[in-house]
């Protein structure tokens, strides 16, 4: 199959890299020049582990190519996927839908013969009806297929992810579907060959399991932060409620890991644009509307947790930050509870140093006022505190005695409970606090 894959992104990229490995012939498409071009010289825009050396094997095979001109990757494509962002507007909550309109437009200009046009970007119902509206209305002599096939991968973990994905979903517009369905039936084959369970609906239901998905994941993560919150105050660890309640096949262990709040790239925006669809169908989703309520009081009580550690004031205290990306194994920053914690620390008269294996090259734009290191216990010199938040390998073993000894009054603030109160106890810490466990000091 010939594919065309519009967006480079995190999405896009993994996703073009390995429908190549599948086999396909791939061409991605991105407005950006400065991307294009490293990508053409070998140099990955993101990090994502794994992606280099199997993008490398799929140019070196000649299956996948890179390209600032749509028209030349459309011409010949069995299938257009549309992987562009779809971040949330400005002002209200409501996913911004003009870089997949816009690309719709221009795929339907720049078609030389009908096609099949797939929105891989995360899009509110309705979003996959209008696509086909502007590939209709812009080109009526073609008869262009749709297909919605959201996507489900996790930065850090995307190639496994794409290769063997819990599900694929294939969502299909009544008219053309026939010959949309065999294009997806056949891009996907490998998959299919290895049993992997595709499940095939109509548009609307494939823009809702997206949707739904990441809704109840926001919702799962913020109800363990919830009960974490309690568990502080009744004397409870949330570690072992956790695994009480994980161990439930109903409930399931994972997603219920107390921490400073969700964010990253999907989440938040996909749970304010599920919530405004809620609304513009006189249909709220209270639950949906609740989570991203108590998800900012949940990162604002990380802030009152590393003051309070700190005796209750942080004027003139210097704060190691350790990890400030979303989460680990990737450099993505977008809505990262770092962009709140970091500047209400900023704003309480803490200076903050950090140290983040990927994120400083996004950090250092996003934080202004932020001492980078690369080094934890050297980023700990004279410090009053240290701040977990997040769990990167490097930081889940730390020699704590060094961390501690290096620091002008150890304190630990570990906001991913990587460690304990006995081992922070031990290694010389005045002061411990996690998220639902008890600290001391
Ligand atoms: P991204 O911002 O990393 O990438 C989008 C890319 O599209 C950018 O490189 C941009 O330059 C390019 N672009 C925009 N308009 C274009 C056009 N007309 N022609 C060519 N290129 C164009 O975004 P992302 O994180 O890859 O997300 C893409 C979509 O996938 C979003 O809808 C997102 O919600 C969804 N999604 C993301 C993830 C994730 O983990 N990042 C997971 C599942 C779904």
């Amino acid at each position: 199959m010939k594919i065309a894959m519009i967006g480079t992104g995190y999405v896009g990229l993994v996703s073009g890299v390995c429908f190549s490995d599948f086999g396909h012939e791939v061409v991605c498409v991105d407005k950006h020049e400065g991307k294009i071009a490293g990508l053409r010289d070998g140099r990955i825009p993101i990090y994502e582990p794994g992606l280099d050396a199997l993008l490398a094997r799929n140019v070196a095979e000649g299956r996948l190519s890179f390209t600032t001109d749509l028209a030349e990757a459309v011409h010949g494509a069995d299938a257009v996927f549309i992987a562009v962002g779809t971040p949330s507007r400005r002002g209200d909550g409501h996913a911004d839908l003009s870089y997949v309109y816009a690309a719709a437009e221009e795929i339907a200009r720049s078609a030389t013969a009908p096609t099949v046009v797939v929105t891989k970007s995360t899009v509110p119902v309705g979003t996959n009806r209008e696509v086909a509206r502007i590939l209709r209305e812009t080109r009526p002599e073609f008869a262009w297929g749709v297909a919605s096939n959201p996507e489900f991968l996790r930065e850090g973990a995307a190639i496994d992810d794409f290769m063997k994905p819990d599900r694929v979903v294939v969502g299909l517009d009544a008219d053309g579907s026939d010959q949309a369905r065999q294009v997806m039936g056949d891009i996907y084959k490998p998959l299919f060959l290895r049993d992997f369970p595709i499940v095939y609906t109509d548009l609307e239901s494939a823009e809702m399991i997206k949707y739904a998905a990441n809704a109840f994941l926001a919702i799962k993560i913020t109800f363990i932060n919830e009960v974490a919150a309690l568990c502080e105050k009744v004397g409870a660890d949330v570690k072992a409620v956790s695994k009480g309640i994980g161990l439930d096949g109903r409930i399931g262990a994972k997603f219920l890991h107390a921490g400073p709040g969700y964010g990253g790239s999907c989440f938040p925006k996909d749970t304010n644009a599920f919530a405004q669809t809620g609304q513009d169908f006189g249909q709220r989703l209270r639950l949906v509307e609740s989570t991203i309520e108590v998800n900012e009081a949940v990162k604002a009580r990380m802030v009152d947790k590393i003051a309070a550690l700190s005796g209750g004031s942080l004027k003139g205290k210097t704060v190691t930050v350790l990890g400030v990306t979303f989460k680990p194994n990737t450099d993505d920053m977008r809505d990262a509870p770092a962009l709140a914690i970091v500047p209400a620390l900023q704003a309480a008269g803490a200076t903050v140093r950090a140290v983040d294996p990927q994120g400083r090259r996004e950090g250092e734009h996003l934080l202004p006022g932020v001492e980078w290191l690369d080094d934890p216990y050297v980023a700990a010199e004279g410090a009053h505190m240290v701040a977990l938040l997040t769990e990167w390998n490097q930081f889940r073993a730390l020699d704590l005695k060094r961390l501690a000894a290096a620091m002008a009054e150890p304190r630990l603030a570990d906001l991913r409970n990587v460690y304990g109160p006995d081992e922070a106890r031990a290694a010389g810490f005045l002061a411990y606090d996690a998220v639902g466990r008890q600290g001391f000091g």
